[in-house]
């Protein structure tokens, strides 16, 4: 039997279900991810599209630039996507906003991607591998905050 994970926006009007397993979780520095959830990062887990099942209300999406859509709960405004077409290849991916899952344990982020938008005065202590934009197969800009 395949796992589900269940989520969905602070009100409840927007309910997600998804199935199997996120083919990663990373956080983000980027600066769209920072307007989008007014957060200083976010935490993302991102699954193919096929993956996840939307229910109750229909969230609403801003596409923040081509191909790119943001979406929100039409009544409570929570963030809860980035959905778009992955770089890597296997089609359409929702990316889900962790913090809206109901058990926020169970994907652990694997590294930081934009690094190079963080915020100055914002780190985590950890010791993730850090990419300036994307983890593009090259190695990561270091490892760690930065000293
Ligand atoms: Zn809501
Ligand atoms: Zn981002």
């Amino acid at each position: 039997m395949s796992k589900i994970a269940k989520g969905g926006c602070l009100c409840g009007a927007v309910r997600f279900e998804a199935k199997g397993e996120p083919f990663g979780a990373n956080h983000c520095h980027c600066l769209s991810c920072r307007k989008h959830t007014g957060a200083p990062v976010v935490t993302l887990s991102g699954w193919k599209a096929d993956q996840i099942t939307f229910s109750g209300k229909a969230r609403k999406i801003y596409n923040s630039s081509e191909g790119v859509g943001r979406a929100f709960c039409p009544e409570c405004g929570t963030p809860l996507t980035w959905e778009g077409i992955s770089s890597s290849g296997i089609g359409a991916i929702v990316e889900i906003h962790i913090s809206t899952f109901d058990d926020q344990t169970l994907f652990l982020p694997t590294s930081h991607m934009h690094d190079g938008e963080r915020i100055p005065w914002f780190d985590v202590a950890d010791n993730l591998p850090r990419y300036t934009v994307w983890d593009d197969g090259n190695p990561p800009a270091h490892i760690g905050p930065k000293k």
